[in-house]
């Protein structure tokens, strides 16, 4: 059976240690021994410290925001949605 890390929120540590572990663990997820998911309630990230940019009109606010997608690893899977609890019962 496989191992599944599963990571709440997508953001800047979200998506490094996914990226992390989808490198670190290229050939597990190849063989099917592990699964990456990572769940966001946004499709974008926002690159926070570019609203200090906008504000001094350096950046565009278009310029801000990246599909998710796009920043992790094709080989982790990008899930969509709101995390409402963590039932660490289940997880434990
Ligand atoms: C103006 C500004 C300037 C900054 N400048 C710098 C800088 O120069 N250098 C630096 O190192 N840091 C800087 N930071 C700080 C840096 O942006 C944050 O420390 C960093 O983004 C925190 O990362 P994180 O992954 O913990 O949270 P975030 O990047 O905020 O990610 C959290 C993610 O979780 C998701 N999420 C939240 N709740 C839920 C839910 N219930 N269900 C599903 N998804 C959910 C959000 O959508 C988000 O994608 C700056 C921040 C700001 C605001």
């Amino acid at each position: 059976m496989a191992t599944h890390v599963v990571i709440a929120g997508g953001g800047t540590a979200g998506s490094i240690i996914a990226n992390l572990l989808a490198r670190g663990l290229h050939r597990e997820i190849q063989n099917g021994e592990v699964i990456i998911k990572v769940i966001d309630k946004e499709e974008k990230h926002m690159y926070q410290p570019a609203l200090l940019y906008v504000v001094f009109d350096r950046f565009r606010e278009d310029e801000m925001f990246k599909d998710m997608r796009d920043l992790l690893n094709p080989s982790v899977i990008f899930i969509h949605d709101e995390i409402e609890e963590f039932d660490l019962m289940q997880i434990l």
